[in-house]
């Protein structure tokens, strides 16, 4: 795998995560000013994309960079949490209240995972020099 399959990969799940929490934390506020975008703000199916992106670049991600380097189980744990989170807010379950701060949740423990293997892969070529 070249190492800019695996950067785009993590980064674009970073970028994910990214316009997951712009959509769940800053919408709500801009929204209150600019009432056309509260249409974004309201719209469910939005988390519903967010997790069927997120599954196959997480997926991808993940399995390219462990096929190199297996991967400790303590990220694929946080990965496999950050994915059930998303699908959770997704889904409304246990209940649409808490939708917001599980989708946030997933997003954040879904970008760390990403980040932490962004990190192994830079310090693993580091060490190859
Ligand atoms: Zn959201």
């Amino acid at each position: 795998m070249k190492p800019s399959d695996a950067r785009f990969f993590d980064a674009s799940a970073i970028g994910l995560s990214g316009l997951c929490l712009l959509h769940c934390l800053a919408l709500p506020v801009v929204a209150a000013f600019l009432p056309a975008l509260a249409f974004w703000q309201a719209s469910e199916w939005v988390h519903v994309l967010f997790v069927m992106l997120a599954v196959p670049l997480a997926g991808i991600a993940l399995w390219r960079s462990h096929r190199v380097s297996a991967l400790p189980k303590a990220l694929w744990m946080l990965s496999a949490g950050g994915v059930a989170a998303l699908a959770m807010g997704a889904i409304g379950w246990p209940s649409h209240a808490w939708e917001t701060a599980i989708t946030v949740a997933g997003s954040v423990l879904l970008a760390s995972a990403h980040a932490w293997n962004w990190r192994r892969r830079h310090s693993r070529a580091k060490s190859c020099v």
